[in-house]
């Protein structure tokens, strides 16, 4: 609590509605929240503590809206497969994971991620073997100190009722919802700038049944917490739904209530123009995961189409056995590029059609791959106090030092820069007015000592395979 006053920037980017960039920008903040942005001559002096960020470019922080933590203990295995493929191969080894596993593994996913200017992020964890609970989870997260939605996954059709995950991962349905209630009335927070709240998510269709599908949104809805779920990743997934529900991954999912401005589905790579009008309609959520996509070979997700129609788009990491990193700025250029590999996409919107690569301004700019890292991510998630800096805003930020090797060069635009050059690390990130990230190094645990214990655990589950 008190105030805080950050000063001096080279450039200061608001995000807020009007997207200004202030020059020698600043922000005043009272008890966590952003009372004053503007030029640094019209701030106050002093206050209790103050940040002078002279060579930095200040951003509001960024939200990663999908994510498998734990998986960052199975990283680069099953490399060159498909999402099937890769799932059984991985759901045998998942199936060692453990509570210490899940604490571990949280800590390690957060700390990467906030290094990489992550102020919040959701963290989808559906694989409860052994000891495990998402109470851990949550521990780890308020450890970390950032903005956590922890969704409460779940698997309960094992490959005995038609299902792809063995039986042996998967969970009784009826306590699946007792513990979705138990954890939203423990942790969830539904008030404006909470740092942790709960999210009911049953996997994938593939995983769970419709009943957990149709009781999970019944719940949610009785407590005000968002759903969310995997959608229309690849073609054996439409493959699957349409044989199994004899419909189509959206329609099945719309029929069963999980269409709204309360749901964001994660991927949605497979759409048609009706399905995509119907998101657009309802106010459902995308959670976009570029590199994952790509390493899987799922397709190319139609973001331009989503972004022109008014769906509502955030980033996501995806877990990290299948990206196999978590960098959230990386994401943001991932998806920039990767509209513009795919012009089949943007150019046929147009009239006219194909009109060579003067339609690259219709893909994505780098202002606009920063804005899905923080505006559309924090609108999937439901928040109006992050995502961007303004009055009344949660103390969300992050700066990059501008005298590093990756911004030598493009100091004429800084902005377009962070996009555009390699993705660095931050030099400093405040979440909820609190320093996490100072010098480039994380102020709220020691992590070679902590990293040491993350190998012994993977090695431990990859090595019985
Ligand atoms: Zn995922």
């Amino acid at each position: 609590m008190g105030t805080l006053l950050v000063k001096n920037t080279a450039v200061l980017v608001t995000m807020d509605d009007q997207r200004r960039e202030i020059e020698d920008g600043g922000l005043f903040i009272r008890d966590n929240i952003i009372e004053q942005v503007g030029a640094t001559a019209d701030l106050p002096d002093t206050a209790d503590e103050v940040l002078d960020l002279r060579d930095h470019i200040l951003l509001p922080g960024f939200i990663n809206t999908h994510h498998h933590l734990y998986q960052s203990l199975t990283r680069v295995l099953a490399q060159e497969a498909d999402l099937f493929t890769w799932l059984k191969t991985l759901y045998p080894i998942w199936g060692r994971l453990t509570d210490e596993g899940v604490y571990v593994s949280t800590i390690t996913g957060l700390a990467e991620m906030a290094l990489a200017g992550c102020t919040a992020s959701s963290d989808h964890l559906y694989i409860f073997p052994n000891d495990c609970t998402l109470d851990s989870q949550i521990r780890a997260a308020a450890e970390i100190g950032i903005r956590f939605h922890a969704a409460r996954g779940s698997m309960s059709l094992g490959e005995s009722k038609g299902g792809l995950p063995p039986d042996h991962v998967t969970e009784d349905e009826t306590f699946i919802l007792k513990d979705s209630q138990r954890l939203i009335e423990t942790y969830n927070d539904n008030g404006r700038h909470a740092m942790t709240r709960v999210v009911l998510a049953p996997c994938s269709p593939f995983s769970v049944t419709p009943d957990l599908m149709r009781e999970s949104a019944v719940l949610a809805r009785e407590y005000g917490v968002r759903l969310h779920t995997h959608l229309a990743e690849t073609i054996e997934e439409e493959a699957f739904c349409l044989e199994l529900f004899g419909k189509r991954p959206v329609e099945y999912v719309r029929s069963l209530g999980w269409t709204g401005d309360d749901v964001w589905h994660a991927h949605c790579v497979h759409m048609s123009d009706s399905e995509i009008d119907l998101f657009a309609a309802t106010g459902t959520g995308v959670a976009h995961c570029p590199s994952s996509n790509m390493r899987l070979a799922s397709g190319i997700a139609p973001v331009v189409q989503w972004r022109d129609k008014g769906v509502r788009v955030g980033l996501g990491v995806d877990g990290s056995a299948s990206n196999d990193g978590g960098n959230l700025l990386a994401e943001a250029r991932q998806a920039m590029l990767l509209q513009r590999v795919a012009p089949d996409r943007y150019l046929s919107q147009k009239p006219g059609g194909r009109g060579g690569f003067a339609g690259i301004a219709d893909a994505m700019s780098a202002r606009q791959a920063i804005e899905l890292a923080t505006r559309g991510s924090a609108s999937v998630l439901g928040r109006n106090d992050i995502g961007h800096l303004a009055p009344g805003m949660s103390a969300d930020f992050i700066a990059f030092d501008l005298n590093q090797i990756a911004f030598a060069g493009a100091l004429h635009d800084p902005v377009a820069a962070v996009a555009l050059c390699q993705p660095s690390r931050v030099d400093l990130s405040v979440v909820n007015g609190k320093v996490v990230v100072e010098n480039g190094r994380l102020t709220t645990i020691n992590l070679r000592s902590h990293l040491k214990r993350h190998n012994e655990i993977s090695a431990a589950m990859i090595r019985d395979e």
